[in-house]
């Protein structure tokens, strides 16, 4: 057969549309998806039969070829995937993921009219701060608060209600970077205030910023150093000495908290953070945190403080451009509502409980998966596992080496680079690290229903099935 033959034995888009296997597709997925899957599908035939004498056209072929086309095409962008990177706080998966009452909560008042802005017992307008701020305020010791769309937000916010047109006074030694996209320097640029650095990078005294205050000073900030430490011959002043000159001074104490932590981490065997309680007992006039970091919730930014700051606060012309939906607030009142019993918190709250997951545990489970993915795989891998470390990740306690045992998987017929892309690109996406040229899963982060399909996946992968 000539080229010209050969060509003319690929089909029309409007012959497919009538085969059994399109009109599956057609019955699952919206028409325009079909037709563009099913025209790149017969591109690459028509390519394949350009490209050697020898190429014939396949139907089943082309068929399979745009089935796989037309999932990645339905594939939701934001989807949701399994982290065996044993990084709890992992910024780029999410950060926190919601307790199973969060969870439903969101289901809940997402899919109903609600009280978000409404009092019952009234019948009038309500406020949509009420649903976080008591409880923010028990579970903090603070006079008010409320919560806005990131920390970012909250900080931003604060220092534009404080320190517009005047000066805000903070350490060299906490002009942090966090993430990238934020840096302290540049959220103080944002908000009009002017930023005043005192001290040096390693030693800031309270002299330094008892030299600094004048009588165009709006704040004193105190930035919580989250993602990094400052060692050797260094020295901050504490929150409360601050707290004192500021009193002095009739100057505010702003305190960026970071991480969110509401309880006493020591308990559970990991190094101490003070927590926003700590912070507002200490004195501090207002004090920020991010919801979704250590405290294990949705993507907030709370604010807790002095009653007439966070009235001013509420009131700012920003405070309605960053206000949280409905859909977190639902997710921040139910995870704030967990922490009043701190062992239901612990256990529920999910950062909470994987960052706190005994090594025991993970390693029973690494074995357990382990021998389950031998089995699954028959001999196409060497699969054990070794001890290695967890993080908390997002910035958090970024000294702490939090002990794991992860599950190591070694092919001589798949790299380990192209097994950690497989896990990554196939449903659901499975994100591992490599080490050593061995993939690792950390399954303190793997949720213990997410366990099978782990396996099923990992095996499937190392047989080329995928
Ligand atoms: C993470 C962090 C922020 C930013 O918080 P988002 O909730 O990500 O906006 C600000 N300040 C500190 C100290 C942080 O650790």
């Amino acid at each position: 057969m000539d080229t010209q033959d050969r060509l003319r034995q690929l089909p029309k888009v409007d012959e497919l549309l009538r085969h059994p296997d399109v009109e599956r597709m057609l019955e699952a997925h919206p028409r325009t998806l079909v037709l563009e899957a099913l025209r790149e599908s017969i591109d690459v035939a028509r390519a394949r039969l350009l490209s050697s004498d020898d190429a014939v056209y396949d139907e089943a072929e082309l068929l399979a070829d745009a089935c796989t086309r037309l999932s990645l095409k339905a594939r939701h962008s934001l989807h949701a995937l399994i982290n065996a990177t044993g990084i709890v706080v992992h910024t780029n998966l999410g950060r926190s993921i919601l307790s199973e009452r969060a969870t439903a909560a969101v289901a809940d008042i997402a899919s109903s009219y609600s009280t978000l802005e409404y009092d019952v017992s009234s019948g009038e307008r309500g406020s949509r701060h009420v649903h976080c701020e008591e409880l923010l305020c028990r579970l903090t010791g603070a006079e008010a608060a409320m919560a806005v769309n990131n920390n970012a937000a909250a900080v931003m916010m604060a220092l534009a209600a404080l320190a517009r047109g005047k000066e805000a006074v903070v350490s060299r030694g906490q002009l942090v970077e966090i993430g990238g996209s934020f840096r302290i320097p540049d959220i103080m640029r944002e908000s009009g205030a002017t930023m005043v650095e005192v001290g040096a990078t390693n030693k800031t005294h309270l002299a330094d910023y008892e030299n600094a205050i004048t009588e165009r000073t709006g704040v004193l900030l105190k930035v919580h150093s989250s993602n990094f430490r400052v060692v050797g011959f260094t020295q901050e002043v504490p929150l409360e000495e601050l707290v004192a000159l500021g009193r002095r001074r009739g100057v505010p104490v702003f305190e960026d908290q970071g991480s969110g932590v509401l309880v006493d981490l020591r308990q559970w065997g990991l190094p101490y953070e003070p927590t926003v309680g700590e912070s507002i007992e200490a004195g501090a006039d207002l004090v920020s945190c991010s919801g979704d970091k250590l405290l294990g919730g949705p993507q907030a930014g709370i604010l807790v403080g002095r009653a007439d700051i966070i009235r001013m606060l509420k009131k700012h012309p920003m405070a309605r451009a960053l206000r949280l939906d409905k859909m977190t607030l639902a997710a921040l009142e139910v995870t704030l509502r967990t922490y009043l019993d701190p062992e239901a918190a612990l256990a529920e709250i999910p950062t909470l409980r994987m960052i706190t997951t005994p090594v025991e545990r993970i390693s029973a489970r690494a074995e357990l998966l382990a021998a389950a993915v031998r089995e699954a795989c028959g001999g196409h891998a060497v699969v054990d596992t070794a001890p290695d470390i967890s993080r908390a990740g997002g910035g958090s306690l970024p000294l702490a080496d939090i002990p794991t045992t992860v599950v190591r998987v070694f092919s001589d017929s798949v790299s380990a680079f192209e097994l950690e892309r497989r896990l990554r690109l196939g449903t659901p996406g499975i994100i591992a690290r490599i080490k050593e040229d061995r993939l690792l899963l950390d399954l303190r982060t793997v949720l213990e229903s997410e366990e099978r399909v782990v396996v099923e996946r990992v095996a499937a992968v190392l047989a080329g099935a995928e």
